[in-house]
């Protein structure tokens, strides 16, 4: 069990400016939350990096953003409006409401009182669509940006040329009106996805499925998330969403316990043929070697944004005791941090200092996110760059004058080097490029 609570990660978030609660001076709003300073640049960074694996390494995956409303005829297809639902119970004791599947047993998991019998809540939030009142029609916010992707499958497949196997990888928001929330971002009712659907021959699917498992589980290891904190387990039989062959969760060791970060589906033909019946339209693929018309399976990993930006924070977080004093940082990988060098003046009433100091940062800065700061001492400023995750402190002393050097801190190692000041461009970019 990680030892970090998910008390420590939500201080730090909101101490530090990476995730507020939304709308906070007015009470906030249950499960939103607004992503703040440094919250924003680690969910870019994991969103890019995302994007960079699917889309700019390989040659058989098409992006897109499709539009959050979506005329309602999508989800009946996809059959959301009917089914996307959660079995709830309330007690009728302490009228707390539980998910049928949080607990076994007919009575009240908190207080032992009786139970209503279970009814469903659709999950998807409704709004209206159109200006006059009595006309307005009733459409959805997307709860998946999946069907995004399947209504355009003909739009892209036409123009993109493109043949069996490929996918189309997309990043948006989410909408599921969550009934249990809690634990942080885990469950919000506003979320990102990051989706990919891979269009593959039908007969190719399972040798397709376990590949995306593969690449997925290697994704996050190599953004650092360690091998002990990250597993894979399959759906049981009963477990299984009724359109699929096959799923896996790919899930992380969560101060709470194992759970999900992402879902790895063989949603076979489901999507696309519900799409061909209810449009009316043909999504079937022509496969000019067989000379055959046939749809596609669909091999689906399905991520969640907010949940990967957790899981990186909670397994970056790291405290320990140097020289008595307590030291937490974030050992997040250096594509991931949001701030990847910090410039900090030894003194900041030597004029000639600040002035290198900013020269510095000014010669640096361009690709990504430098901050100069010189509000405490040295040793305070180094403390709050360890905590929100930056690799590499730059300080300029008094020696920095004469010699035209620096020293640079690594955050992990806290060790020391000095380096020129002219060559320091070149050497971050070494460093970050590693
Ligand atoms: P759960 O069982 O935890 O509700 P799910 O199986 O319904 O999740 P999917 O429909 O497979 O989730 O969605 C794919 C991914 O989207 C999830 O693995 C998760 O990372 C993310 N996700 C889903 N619901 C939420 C939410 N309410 N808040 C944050 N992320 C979410």
């Amino acid at each position: 069990m990680s030892t970090v609570t998910l008390k420590d990660i939500t201080n730090l978030c909101k101490r530090r400016g990476f995730i507020f609660q939304s709308s906070e001076i007015y009470g906030g709003i249950g499960s939103v939350w607004d992503y703040g300073p440094l919250g924003i640049e680690l969910k870019k960074s994991v969103k890019d990096m995302w994007w960079k694996s699917m889309v700019y390494d390989r040659d058989d995956v098409e992006g897109l953003d499709a539009a959050i409303l979506m005329n309602p005829e999508t989800w009946r297809a996809s059959g959301h409006i009917g089914s996307f639902a959660d079995m709830m119970v309330d007690c009728l004791k302490c009228k707390k409401r539980f998910r049928i599947d949080s607990f076994k047993g007919k009575k009240c998991p908190e207080c032992g009182g009786d139970i209503t019998d279970p009814k469903g809540f659709n999950l998807m939030f409704k709004t209206r669509f159109g200006a006059v009142e009595g006309e307005a029609q009733e459409v959805y916010l997307r709860p998946e940006t999946a069907q995004g992707i399947f209504v355009n499958f003909e739009n892209i497949l036409n123009t993109s040329r493109r043949k069996l196997p490929f996918g189309v990888a997309q990043i948006g928001k989410a909408f599921r009106n969550e009934i249990t929330t809690g634990n942080f971002t885990f469950r919000s009712r506003e979320f990102e996805q990051m989706e990919l659907e891979f269009f593959v021959k039908p007969d190719e699917d399972e040798k397709w499925y376990e590949y995306w498992l593969g690449e997925r589980m290697k994704w996050y290891a190599s953004l650092g998330i360690r091998k002990e904190n990250l597993r894979l387990r399959e759906h049981a039989e009963e477990e299984l969403a009724h359109y699929a062959k096959k799923c896996h969760d790919i899930e992380f060791l969560f101060p709470m316990g194992w759970s999900e970060l992402e879902g790895i589906a063989n949603r076979k033909d489901y999507d696309l043929s519900q799409h061909a019946k209810i449009s009316g339209k043909d999504l079937r693929f022509f496969d000019v070697a067989e000379n055959k018309r046939y749809t596609p399976y669909v091999i689906e990993p399905s991520g969640g944004v907010d949940r990967a930006v957790l899981a990186f924070l909670v397994d970056a977080y790291r405290a320990e005791t140097v020289k008595e004093r307590k030291r937490v940082y974030l050992s997040l990988d250096k594509r991931l941090a949001p701030i990847k060098v910090a410039v900090l003046p030894l003194l900041k009433n030597r004029p000639e200092i600040v002035e290198m100091a900013h020269r510095i940062r000014d010669d640096i800065r361009g690709n990504y996110r430098v901050v100069y700061d010189d509000t405490a001492a040295i040793g305070r400023l180094y403390r709050r760059q360890d905590e929100i995750g930056t690799p590499y402190c730059v300080t300029v002393d008094v020696d920095s004058l004469n010699d035209e050097k620096v020293t640079v801190r690594d955050r992990d190692t806290m060790e020391q080097t000095r380096v020129a000041a002219a060559g320091l461009k070149k050497f971050f970019e070494e460093k970050l490029g590693e």
